[in-house]
């Protein structure tokens, strides 16, 4: 017999479930595509990623063969750009060793780049409907309330606590609409910022948080995490109508993307009229803060302009053809940006 939360989420499912271009398929390549689209990006803005990225790669063998530059053009603006990467192995993989498709064992879809336990648990739950939890903080948001759970959702060992806690609540007849359910639910009712909306949720008499007036203490997050400060200089280098641009490293933080040149240090006015010669102008564009997953450059940007191109290892482009044909970094786009 079905638990209660069980059925209350399928119900919630039934009626109020959001109309997302990936829920109308059961093709486990574009649910994937999706899961690791939504990871740390907002469902209204990753909807135009997904149709653009599935219309130009619609197999798990376009992805394995596409260019990297037309694969970072795809993902340029959608950010952890390891993502697109691990994306590209992991098709590559299945070419070589699942006979083109992705594996349907949750055991083996964990050995797989860039795929860990909630994304391979959403693929097996929503293409394969294998009972299997897709345990991410929203889901652990929602059953800590349920079952007012104070452990640190930040620890691992918190974490496989939740997933055997979920696995036993998963529907046996449609686990992804279970898991769905409750990513829609923790999106609009029980919600990580604000108020959860306690008064309309067909939970509460369930709700151990609700009942101990506890809600807003959960989940709790003990370990902060603290992000590394670093101050760069960012150039844009212009000559006559072109720009300069740069590879970075093949490994690293934003590996094998474009960038304007970036000093990881503070640099003045009078130590960048030291770097070039021949320098027309030289101009403060602004200040931005940029934040990665660990670290946030603190970023003094200038356009300088000079008279001839210096020898530098690099290349020299139009405007349009930088903005047409590569992929540069959200950091180095907001760079651009203040240009404008
Ligand atoms: Fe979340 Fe409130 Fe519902 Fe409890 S009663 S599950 S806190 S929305």
């Amino acid at each position: 017999m079905k638990h209660e939360i069980t059925k209350a989420f399928i119900s919630y499912y039934d009626e109020y479930k959001r109309d997302l271009p990936w829920r109308k398929t059961n093709d486990a390549y574009k649910i994937w595509i999706s899961e690791i689209m939504l990871q740390q990006t907002r469902v209204e803005a990753v909807k135009g990623y997904y149709e653009r990225f599935i219309n130009t790669l619609p197999t798990l063998e376009s992805l394995a063969n596409v260019d990297d530059d037309t694969l970072m053009k795809l993902w340029q603006g959608l950010g952890y750009y390891s993502r697109a990467k691990n994306l590209k192995k992991c098709a590559e993989v299945c070419m070589r060793e699942h006979n083109g498709a992705l594996p349907k064992e949750y055991e083996e879809l964990v050995k797989l780049p860039g795929i860990g336990k909630y994304t391979a648990g959403a693929i097996t739950s929503i293409a394969y409907k294998q009972r299997k939890s897709a345990v991410d903080g929203n889901v652990m948001r929602v059953f800590a309330r349920l079952f007012d759970i104070h452990d640190d959702i930040l620890k691992e060992k918190t974490k496989e606590q939740f997933i055997s806690l979920v696995d036993e609540y998963v529907d046996d007849v449609e686990p992804g609409n279970f898991n769905q359910a409750i990513m829609d639910f923790a999106n609009d009712i029980c919600i990580t910022n604000g108020t959860p909306a306690c008064g309309r949720c067909p939970l509460q008499h369930l709700c151990l948080a609700y009942q101990r007036d506890t809600v807003m203490q959960l989940p709790n997050r003990e370990k902060k995490l603290s992000k590394k400060e670093e101050p760069h200089t960012v150039i844009i280098l212009r000559c006559q109508d072109e720009v300069y641009l740069r590879k970075r490293p093949a490994t690293g933080l934003l590996a094998n993307l474009y960038e304007f040149i970036n000093i990881p240090s503070k640099q003045k006015v009078e130590d960048i009229q030291k770097i070039f010669t021949g320098i027309i102008s030289i101009r403060s564009i602004g200040e931005l803060k940029n934040v990665f997953s660990h670290l946030v450059w603190h970023i003094d940007a200038y356009e300088v302009y000079v008279d001839s191109k210096p020898n530098l290892e690099g290349i020299w482009v139009s405007e349009k053809e930088m903005l047409d044909s590569f992929s540069l970094p959200t950091v180095m786009d907001k760079v651009w940006q203040l240009t404008k």
